[in-house]
C-alpha cells in the first residue's frame, strides 16, 4: 500500500480530534507505523472496510485473532484453570434492564462532554483543559459540560417503543454479580472465590481513539472475588501484584509497567480503593486494567433490586454474610495493542531498514516458520514434513513464496520468532538452519531433534 493510501486509513483509525490526540507526539510515529504493519500483515484491520471503515472499530485478521486468542488463553490459565479458588463463566451480552438500575449503571454511568461551538468538536471535559482555546480549531467558546449516558441501546422484540429498551452490557462484571449465587452453589465454592469471564463490552465513547485503544466495542477480562469484608485489603495487594506480574511475563518492557494508585477523587461510584496497570503508551502513560476494592456494593445492590438473598453461610461463625468483592478489570484489545507497541522495533541491517515485531513466543501468532531455501529437489516436501511434525506443539507455518530473504523479512515484521530453513545440506545431513528473529543468529540443527530444541527454548 503506497503512503497515500495508508495515511488515509489511519486518519480514519485514531488520530482524529479528541482528547487521546493531545498526549501524541507528532516526533514519535510508532502509532503510524504499527497501524500500517497490522493492516499489511494481517493483524488488524478497520471494520467493513470495502464500505469505508466504521469509525473506531476493527477487525482482527489471520495473524491478530491468533495473538488475541493467545492473550486470552493466558489470561485464562493464570487467572482461572492454573488455580483451585477461581471458576469461569459466560454471561450472555443482553441482560434484563433492571441489572443497570441496580449497579447504577443507568444513573452513574456517565462521562461530561463539551462542545466547541466554534467547530462543533465534542470532547470528554475531563480529558482537556477548558481555560485553553479548542484544540481542533484554535478558538475559545465552550458549551456547558454536560453528562452524556455510555451505555449502547438498542430494542428487544419486534416493538421499539420504550418498553423494549434494552442495553448491550458496558462491562462483563455484572454477569459475574447475577450468578453469584448460581456459581457458589453449583461450583461449592467457599470464600475466598472468584469467577471470571472473557467477553464482549460496549460503550458510546465520546471521543475514541488511539487505534485500539479506545474504541465503543472492546473484549474485557473480568474476575470478581469474593471476599469477607475484613480481607478486601490483602486481597487488593495480592491481585494488583499478581496482574502486573502476568503483563511482565508476557514478555512487556518492565520499566514501561506500573502500578498506580488511584486518588480519591477518581474512584468510581462503588470503589473503596482502585489500582490501574499502566503502560507507557508512545501518547503518554494510560491504564490498562483497574484492580478496585468494591466493597458489597454490587451483592447488596443486586439483593436489594431483585429481593434475592445474596449472602454466603459462614458455617464457622454460624452467620449469612454480603462477600466483599475485589476485582481486576483488564481489557483484551488494550493489551493486545500493548503487545504490539512494546514489541515494534525498527533497526538497520547491511544499510537496509529491518521492522521487527519482537513477540514473545507465548503469545506470537506463529511459533515457527519453515522454508524450503528453492521449490525443487524435494525440499518443500521435507519442509512440510518438518510443518506437520512441529504442529502438535508449536504454531507451525509454511513459506515458499518469494526470495529467502523476503521470507525473513515477513516473518519478522510477523514477530515470528524461529525460522527453518531446509536447504541441500539438509538432503545430505538431515540437518536444517534454524534462524532466531531478533539477534539473526543461526545454527545447524538435526531435523529430529527440532520439536525438543524449540521445546527447550520456548519453555
Ligand atoms: P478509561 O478511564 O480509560 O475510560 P475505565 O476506567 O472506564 O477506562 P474500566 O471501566 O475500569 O475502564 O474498564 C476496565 C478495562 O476495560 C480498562 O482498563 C480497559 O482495559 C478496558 N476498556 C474500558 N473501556 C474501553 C474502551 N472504550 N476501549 C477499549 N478498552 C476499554
Amino acid at each position: 500500500m503506497g503512503d497515500g493510501g495508508w495515511m488515509e486509513w489511519w486518519k480514519t483509525v485514531g488520530l482524529k480530534s479528541g482528547t487521546q490526540l493531545l498526549h501524541y507526539s507528532s516526533e514519535d510515529k510508532v502509532m503510524e507505523k504499527l497501524v500500517s504493519l497490522c493492516k499489511r500483515r494481517g493483524f488488524i484491520f478497520r471494520s467493513s472496510d470495502i464500505y469505508g471503515g466504521l469509525e473506531s472499530t476493527y477487525d482482527y485478521g489471520p495473524l491478530g485473532v491468533e495473538l488475541k486468542n493467545n492473550v486470552k488463553q493466558l489470561w485464562w490459565r493464570d487467572v482461572v484453570t492454573s488455580r483451585s479458588d477461581v471458576v469461569g463463566m459466560d454471561a450472555s451480552i443482553l441482560m434484563n434492564p433492571k441489572v443497570w438500575e441496580a449497579s447504577g449503571h443507568l444513573s452513574e454511568f456517565h462521562d461530561p462532554m463539551v462542545d466547541c461551538k466554534n467547530c462543533k468538536a465534542r470532547f470528554r471535559a475531563d480529558h482537556i483543559d477548558l481555560d485553553k482555546n479548542c484544540p481542533t480549531c484554535g478558538v475559545q467558546d465552550w458549551t456547558e459540560a454536560r453528562q452524556f449516558n455510555l451505555m449502547l441501546k438498542t430494542h428487544y422484540g419486534p416493538s421499539e417503543d420504550s418498553s423494549s429498551v434494552i442495553y448491550l452490557r458496558p462491562e462483563t462484571a455484572q454477569g459475574i454479580f447475577v450468578n453469584f449465587a448460581n456459581a457458589q452453589s453449583t461450583a461449592r465454592m467457599k470464600l475466598p472465590f472468584g469467577v471470571a469471564q472473557i467477553g464482549k463490552a460496549f460503550r458510546n465513547e465520546i471521543t475514541t481513539g488511539n487505534f485500539l485503544f479506545r474504541s465503543r466495542e472492546f473484549e474485557q477480562m473480568e474476575m470478581e472475588f469474593f471476599v469477607h469484608p475484613d480481607e478486601t485489603g490483602n486481597w487488593l495487594e495480592y491481585w494488583s501484584d499478581s496482574r502486573l506480574a502476568w503483563y511482565k511475563n508476557l514478555g512487556i518492557r518492565e520499566d514501561r509497567l506500573k502500578l498506580r494508585p488511584h486518588g480519591d477523587d477518581e474512584l468510581a461510584h462503588y470503589a473503596a480503593a482502585c489500582f490501574d496497570v499502566e503502560y507507557e503508551f508512545p501518547f503518554g502513560w494510560s491504564e490498562l486494567e483497574g484492580i478496585a476494592e468494591r466493597g458489597t456494593f454490587d451483592l447488596d445492590q443486586h439483593a436489594k433490586h431483585s429481593g434475592k438473598k445474596l449472602t454466603w453461610f459462614d458455617s464457622k461463625n454460624n452467620e449469612h454474610i454480603t462477600p466483599a468483592v475485589v476485582e481486576a478489570s483488564a481489557g483484551v484489545d488494550r493489551t493486545v495493542l500493548t503487545i504490539l507497541v512494546d514489541a515494534y522495533h525498527e533497526e538497520e541491517v547491511k544499510g537496509e531498514n529491518r521492522v521487527v515485531l519482537r513477540l514473545s513466543p507465548k503469545v506470537a501468532p506463529t511459533t515457527v516458520a519453515v522454508f524450503p531455501l528453492v521449490n525443487r529437489d524435494s525440499m518443500p516436501e521435507i519442509a512440510e514434513k518438518i510443518v506437520e511434525s512441529l504442529r502438535g506443539d508449536f504454531a507451525a507455518f509454511f513459506d515458499a513464496g518469494g526470495s529467502i530473504g523476503r521470507r525473513y523479512r515477513r516473518q519478522d515484521e510477523a514477530g515470528t520468532p524461529y525460522g527453518v530453513t531446509v536447504d541441500s545440506d539438509t538432503l545430505e545431513d538431515q540437518t536444517v538452519t534454524v534462524r532466531e528473529r531478533d539477534t539473526m543468529a543461526q545454527e545447524r540443527v538435526a531435523m529430529d531433534q527440532l520439536p525438543a530444541y524449540f521445546r527447550d527454548k520456548i519453555r
